[in-house]
């Protein structure tokens, strides 16, 4: 057995860039490399401009990280479920060659841009292999996938790739991201990686979704659908009808999807389903039922309590399985579009319509507690400039790392960082006054100076800068939301007027 195994997905590109550095250290066949599914409902939000935005970032940084792997941002995170299998049962085949259809298709779409989905782009990647055409897929490579992918989320990575794991008679170390040439070199030289857990850039898994189980007669009746779902999606099993609504009164804790069963109550149990239905629509949650089958007149009833679903308990997994999918996608499809609309889709922070938001309660807050609400307005310095200079790709990285510096700079819970518009954020602070802003407001300017990033046409300095301008207003004083923005954009303006890279009040 190798020593070294790597846990990662065709479709991040920080495994991509980790495979061709290895390969390009001579390395890759010491290690055994598993694959798994990071994002295993990736075809429903593989569209969205949040997700092409998160591509686009993560491609920069892997450009950024490792300048000597050529990669090139590709037009969508292909789904990578076949892709994986093919490599499995190619592996099964001959070794070597199942390691250069991985090559393959990972270079396939980290450089052509190809879509991996695709079996006429998987076809031509295994016939440039040396293998046979048609690979057959099996129900023992199924399990393989489904084993890693198991190992994977149980380790405790937190649901990160790439993993480099060393299984040696020594205590077994972990890398977690891409680590540089360096940390690979010393990792494989047998050197603990810094701290108890190497982190380097990752790409982030997606949470598994969650459906809960009643049964008015316990679940012992069901238990074969959820036997069916049970290693997909996290399960939880409410001991009662009031647990569940319970739930679904806490924000945080609402499922993706309900399940609901009763054998001998059925009257009562429309009755529960259709408060149920009603209580879950907020969070968009579905609600199905599961039991034996009904005549169509019975079935027409338990629609109208509003359920998405009747299924039918002793049918095949597979049709459980599928009908369960549809559900949660539809979930997860709801979620997306709920972000997107409070999310600013580049920088992965909120947008201005929430900041408005926002800025309305804040204000209404601080007129009860009677304490001061303070704005930093900031814009980055000559980014025109930046822009003309290196391309309005590399602008839109710059903009997402200056906003992963604001918001890192920020710790405390009720503080918001938001994108206002093109170059410019806004940092809403809730219960500061002027002084304590002014601390925040250096904290951030010093942070985005030493991101480092440079720019070659800037006369604020060598490197990316920021202007900021501060307000401060007592929401209980004669004024409104709308004299604070105006003070905090007169403040950036004396910033600017004063040099930039600078703090004006
Ligand atoms: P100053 O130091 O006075 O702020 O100068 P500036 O060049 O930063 O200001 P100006 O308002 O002239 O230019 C802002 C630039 O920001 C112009 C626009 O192309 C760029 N910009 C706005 N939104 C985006 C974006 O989403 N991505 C990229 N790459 N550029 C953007
Ligand atoms: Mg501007
Ligand atoms: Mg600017």
């Amino acid at each position: 057995m190798l020593q070294y195994v790597v846990y990662a997905d065709l479709n991040c590109p920080f495994c991509y860039a980790l495979q061709e550095q290895l390969q390009a250290m001579d390395l890759l066949d010491q290690v055994d490399w598993r694959l798994i599914e990071h994002a295993p409902d990736i075809s429903v939000f593989n569209t969205t401009p949040e997700s092409q935005a998160e591509l686009a970032s993560e491609v920069f940084t892997v450009r950024s990280r490792a300048p000597q792997v050529q990669v090139a941002l590709p037009p969508l995170r292909s789904d990578s479920r076949f892709a994986n299998l093919c490599v499995i049962a190619a592996r099964e085949i001959d070794e070597a060659k199942g390691r250069q259809l991985l090559i393959n298709l990972y270079r396939a779409l980290w450089v052509e841009g190809k879509d991996i989905s695709s079996t006429a782009v998987i076809y031509d990647c295994i016939v440039a292999a040396g293998l046979p055409g048609e690979l057959s897929i099996e129900e023992p490579h199924e399990h393989c996938l489904q084993n890693w992918q198991h190992q994977w989320e149980r380790g405790s990575y937190n649901l990160r790739i790439p993993v480099l794991t060393s299984s040696g008679e020594d205590e077994a170390r972990t890398l977690l991201g891409l680590p540089s040439q360096e940390h690979i070199s010393a990792f494989f030289g047998g050197e603990q990686p810094a701290g108890p857990i190497g982190s380097f850039d990752q790409c982030h898994g997606r949470d598994q979704q969650t459906i809960a189980f009643y049964g008015h007669d316990g679940v012992q009746s069901i238990w074969n659908v959820i036997a069916a779902v049970r290693e997909d999606y996290n399960i939880i099993l409410p001991a009662s009808v009031q647990e569940l609504r319970k739930m679904l009164n806490q924000p945080g804790e609402t499922p993706d999807l309900i399940l609901l069963n009763s054998i001998n109550h059925f009257q009562s149990m429309l009755e529960d389903t259709t408060e149920i239905v009603h209580q879950a629509a907020e969070s968009h949650t579905p609600v199905a039922l599961v039991g034996d089958p009904l005549s169509d007149m019975d079935e027409i009833k338990v629609y109208e309590t509003g359920a998405s679903d009747y299924l039918v308990k002793d049918r095949a997994n597979g049709i459980l399985k599928a009908r369960i999918r549809t559900l949660l996608m539809l979930k997860r499809s709801h979620d997306l579009l709920e972000r997107a609309a409070r999310i600013d889709g580049l920088t992965q922070i909120y947008n201005r319509r929430e900041f408005e938001r926002s800025l309305e309660v804040e204000w209404l807050r601080g007129q009860r507690s009677k304490q001061p609400l303070s704005l930093i307005m900031l814009d980055v310095d000559h980014f025109k400039d930046y822009n003309d200079h290196y391309g309005h790709l590399t602008g839109d990285g710059c903009l997402q790392h200056v906003a992963t510096a604001i918001t890192e700079s920020v710790k405390r819970a009720q503080d918001m960082v938001c994108r206002f518009g093109g170059e410019e954020f806004v940092v809403l602070l809730p219960e500061t006054n002027a002084e304590g802003a002014k601390v925040l407001a250096e904290k951030i300017r010093k942070t985005v100076e030493d991101l480092t990033i440079e720019h070659a046409r800037s006369s604020a300095g060598e490197h990316v800068t920021i202007s900021l301008g501060l307000a401060s207003l007592n929401p209980f004083d004669n004024s409104n939301p709308r004299e604070l923005i105006q003070l905090a954009d007169d403040a950036l303006y004396r910033a600017k007027s004063n040099g930039r890279n600078c703090v004006a009040g």
